[in-house]
């Protein structure tokens, strides 16, 4: 049920006594009632993606390759109907809910184009005993549970790859935000029909019960494989229940992004980037610029520097001109946001900008600089997840290597030098699953994805991503 008049008019938001709110959490008003499903239609679901799967298994390659660039170009269309609920449900700015129309569309573009491509070899066996033929097969039925921070792209980068491979998918989308995939939901089963594909080779299950739907498909031996994005802590909980039924599993989990930058970095290069890195998607990112080092000789400018930029930022409803930070996702998100900072400030730090949870309705945090960190504060141990940057300093690089290294996570790390040697340094040493050298935005769906240590395994994107969805059969001839 649409209780806003700014969502498109085509959500099937579903009807039926259990319905739940969404909210706009710039206003905390209720914006759409949606269908809660239940332990029947999670099993139903199943059923219907096992069907979908032999269905889908007589399209060749091409045919589809042609299904998901049909997907890419129905989604672009829509951009704007996308983008708007998307601010309304989320509360990023509608220039950033545009971006990532544009970037979780390019999922279904760039493995149109690998679905023709999918690897294999042959061979003659040492021995001369016969020959070695290595190909692959899909998975089987997925399960995709996915975050809020990014509705679409958080989804498309599993769905793409896993419909390229061969197999059907069952979204279970985040609580907050479940229009935006309902959207998508919709547009991807007119397409399929369109094809004459099954319109049930992705399904969408809006649930508030995440653990009971998991834990039910997950004990179904139908199920072969769960795709997980979220936090580290639910990502641990769903590998151990992947054990029972020894499910293939791809788990993006949290990040605690270190910013390094040397004494020789181009600073306007570095101010550009650090912002990009820190305020995407109001820090709502797994790859966020958690934690700037940086050298001491330099830091007295750059925190300036970066003070005046966070100071300039429009807060605001994403849906208003001039917006460029909307609200954090909860009232709970948003409180333990203020909880860090409030324990870095009492343990030392000084507040250069923001701090201060605003009075009016909705659920904002302003853009915060902390400058003097001290080396125990929460806040460099834990995910942000909204507008505030901390600043450290360094005096050589084997400390600021260090530094940045330690944690937990290993998502995405960044380095700025002018130097080349320092920066190959950066390559090799600091530890996590994807590097910016001198870039502040690394998002590309054409590039690997994904952590390592506690910020999870798997790839999604690039020539690896359809791996995710593929298994080994080695045939002996
Ligand atoms: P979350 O783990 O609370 O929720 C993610 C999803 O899991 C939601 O759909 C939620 O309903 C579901 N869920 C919650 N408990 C569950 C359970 N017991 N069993 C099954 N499903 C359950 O995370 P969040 O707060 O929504 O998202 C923020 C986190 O996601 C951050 O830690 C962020 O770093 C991470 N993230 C990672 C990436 C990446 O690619 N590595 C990308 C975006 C976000």
């Amino acid at each position: 049920m649409l209780l806003s008049d700014h969502l498109p008019a085509d959500i099937p938001t579903g009807t039926g006594a259990a319905l739940f709110d969404v909210l706009d959490p710039a206003t905390e008003a209720t914006i759409a009632r949606v269908r809660d499903t239940g332990w029947d239609e999670w099993v139903a679901a199943l059923d219907r993606a096992v069907a979908a799967q032999e269905a889908w298994s007589a399209f060749s390659p091409r045919q589809r390759s042609e299904v998901l660039r049909d997907i890419f170009a129905e989604l672009t269309r829509r951009i704007e109907d996308f983008a708007r609920t998307m601010t309304l449900e989320m509360g990023k700015p509608l220039a950033e809910a545009r971006g990532e129309v544009a970037y979780g569309a390019e999922y279904f573009r760039w493995f149109a184009e690998e679905a023709v491509r999918l690897p294999g070899r042959a061979g003659s066996s040492p021995s001369g005993a016969g020959d070695i033929l290595v190909t692959r097969t899909p998975v089987g039925p997925v399960l995709a549970i996915t975050p809020w921070n990014f509705p679409l792209a958080m989804a498309t980068r599993k769905i793409a790859p896993a419909l390229a491979a061969g197999c059907p998918v069952l979204v279970k989308p985040a609580a907050e935000t479940p229009l935006t995939m309902l959207l998508a939901g919709k547009v991807i089963a007119e397409v399929c029909e369109r094809h004459g594909a099954p319109r049930e080779l992705v399904q969408i299950l809006p649930a508030t019960d995440a653990a009971g739907l998991s834990s039910t498909l997950m004990a179904d031996p139908r199920l072969r494989k769960v795709t997980f994005t979220g936090s580290t802590g639910v990502g641990k909980l769903l590998v151990r229940q992947a054990a029972d039924n020894l499910l293939r599993t791809s788990m993006e989990l949290g990040g605690n992004a270190p910013f390094v930058v040397h004494e020789d970095a181009d600073l306007d290069l570095v101010l550009t980037c650090a912002i990009q890195a820190k305020m995407r998607n109001g820090g709502e990112a797994c790859i966020a610029a958690n934690r700037f080092i940086v050298h001491e000789a330099i830091a007295g400018e750059f925190t300036r520097r970066l003070t005046e930029a966070m100071s300039a930022v429009t807060m605001g409803h994403g849906l208003d001109e001039g917006v460029t930070l909307g609200p954090v996702i909860t009232a709970g998100q948003r409180d333990r946001i203020a909880s860090l900072v409030d324990d870095a400030r009492a343990s030392g730090a000084t507040v250069l900008c923001g701090g201060t949870v605003p009075e009016s309705a909705g659920y904002f945090y302003p853009a915060t600089v902390l400058a003097d960190v001290p080396a125990g504060a929460r806040i460099l141990r834990e995910e942000i997840f909204g507008p505030v940057a901390t600043v450290t300093t360094f005096a050589t690089l084997d400390e600021a290597i260090a530094l940045a290294n330690d944690t937990e996570f290993g998502l995405a790390a960044y380095g700025f030098s002018e130097n080349v040697h320092v920066c190959r340094r950066f390559a090799a040493e600091l530890h996590a699953g994807m590097v910016g050298i001198n870039r502040g935005a690394i998002s590309d769906a054409a590039a690997p994805f994904g952590g390592i240590k506690h910020s999870g395994f798997g790839r999604e994107g690039g020539t690896e991503g359809i791996e995710e969805y593929l298994d080994v059969r080695y045939v002996a001839l």
